[in-house]
């Protein structure tokens, strides 16, 4: 008789009122993602939804993938544009010493006529 009152007690404690709104609601899975930062983002699919491979880290922004020991690579994208961001601003600073220079030489000429 001591069995079947453990089996009760577990009976009791299986039907609370939140397992069942558990299992009304639509299933969910937490999917792990990992990006080059280390940072872990955690976000729920219903468990028939589509998976991506990779997600958008919500803290850098950086790709996160599923896999902790091999993260996407941070985008290159960023330092690359900010090397020819700087070259082009040097080539303009080049073109204004040649402008400045130009009319310097100018004002000079003025000078000298005078
Ligand atoms: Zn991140």
């Amino acid at each position: 008789m001591a069995g079947g009152s453990a089996i009760r007690g577990s009976r009791v404690g299986a039907g609370p009122m939140g397992e069942r709104e558990r299992g009304e609601s639509a299933p969910r899975q937490w999917i792990s993602f990992f990006c080059s930062n280390g940072h872990e983002t955690v976000p729920a699919f219903a468990v028939d939804a589509l998976v991506p491979d990779t997600w958008d880290c919500p803290r850098c922004g950086f790709p996160a993938g599923r896999e902790s020991a091999t993260p996407p690579a941070a985008p290159r994208n960023e330092p690359y544009k900010t090397h020819l961001a700087y070259v082009k601003e040097r080539r303009s600073d080049a073109d204004g010493d040649a402008l400045l220079e130009e009319a310097l030489a100018r004002l000079r000429a003025r000078r000298g006529e005078r």
